[in-house]
């Protein structure tokens, strides 16, 4: 790997490097009732619209590749073919500006599945196709767990990764293009302080996670409390609201509709992202609900992020990076179900 420093006074000036493409960042968004501030991926129309001191964006930036809605096709009675609406991203590239690590890796996951060999999603992979990517460093917050799901820093899937050090970024190097994009701000190689300060830095960050998750034989855990009454209890709490889902960076689940309308000249196919903890996630035709109760379908959901994809990929779907409980109204967070199935409280 190719390391760099460049003085913070250069970052607006790479910015504008960069934005003759379409920019999505982080963005302040507004206040809590406690006045806490809200941070969320937008679409960014000037450098300062960018809010890099950011806390956890309320959602990742996982909907520019994996919108809520979209339609996947259409029918025209009177062009009399169905045309697909695959979005190729070649002439309008997207920058993600600012993703820190857990999000960079929520998106490698997305990628094992959606542009992998197993279930390749031309949808996905048309958006996901000239995606630059500029990660940035954080401090952990009290719900982070990512330090325990491996994810607190990225090895791959972005272009260059920042460091903050005061007065420059440290610069991981990972691409051809943001090697030419530092080259144009005429960044500089690091010295032996530098190297030195970024460790320091990077040892700070692992000293101040509050939250941890025992992940150890967590597949095997799971596997001999199938029935830990544990799950009943979680599912007694679960309002069965889906939030937890709608935020998550690595939940993909959805459902296909097809709409037709009355007069038959028109139709169309819409993929909409479901929840596994919605009542109607596993109802199949003639009726029959495969997980009626609140506590299958709340436990399904763990048994997909933290056994059936680490059976699959030999990695877990979660980065641990809190948004769910969070989220949750009943306040469910994945550290606590997590303990109370082990049997900790
Ligand atoms: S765990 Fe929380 S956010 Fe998820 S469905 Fe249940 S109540 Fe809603
Ligand atoms: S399950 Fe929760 S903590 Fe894990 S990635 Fe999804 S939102 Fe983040």
């Amino acid at each position: 790997m190719i390391f760099k420093v460049f003085p913070k006074k250069k970052l607006s000036l790479l910015y504008e490097l960069l934005a003759v493409n379409t920019m999505v960042g982080p963005t302040l968004k507004g206040k809590d009732r406690n006045g806490k501030s809200l941070y969320d991926f937008d679409v960014l129309y000037t450098f300062d619209d960018l809010a890099l001191d950011y806390t956890a964006t309320i959602h990742s930036a996982k909907r520019f590749v994996l919108p809520y809605h979209e339609k996947l096709s259409s029918f025209d009675i009177n062009k009399t073919d169905w045309k697909k609406h695959v979005d190729i991203n070649v002439y309008k590239p997207l920058v993600f500006f600012g993703m820190h690590p857990c999000d960079i890796n929520a998106l490698n996951k997305l990628d094992m599945v959606l542009a992998g060999n197993v279930y390749p999603n031309p949808y996905y992979i048309g958006k996901r196709k000239n995606i630059f990517i500029v990660g940035l460093d954080c401090s952990p917050e009290p719900q982070c767990f990512c330090h325990s799901m491996g994810t607190d820093s990225a090895l791959h899937g972005f272009d260059m990764f920042l460091t903050d050090l005061g007065d420059k970024y440290f610069v991981e190097v990972l691409s051809a293009t943001a090697f030419d994009f530092l080259s144009q701000i005429k960044s500089k190689e690091p010295s032996k302080k530098d190297h030195q300060h970024y460790k320091q830095v990077n040892a700070l960050k692992n000293k101040n996670f509050a939250t941890n998750v025992e992940t150890n034989d967590l597949t095997k855990i799971l596997d001999l409390e199938f029935d830990a009454k544990a799950w009943d209890q979680w599912g007694d709490k679960c309002l069965s609201c889906g939030t937890c889902s709608n935020v998550c960076p690595t939940c993909y689940c959805y459902g296909v509709e097809e709409n037709i309308d009355l007069d038959l000249k028109n139709a169309n196919k819409i993929r909409s992202l479901h929840s596994c903890n919605l009542l109607d996630f596993a109802k199949v035709s003639g009726g029959h609900n495969f997980r009626p109760e609140k506590s299958t379908r709340l436990k399904y959901r763990y048994y997909h992020k933290h056994r059936g994809f680490v059976e699959a990929f030999e990695e877990s779907l979660c980065v641990g990076c809190g948004r769910c409980g969070q989220a949750c109204l009943a306040d469910i967070t994945p550290p606590e179900v997590i303990a109370s199935v082990r049997g900790k409280e």
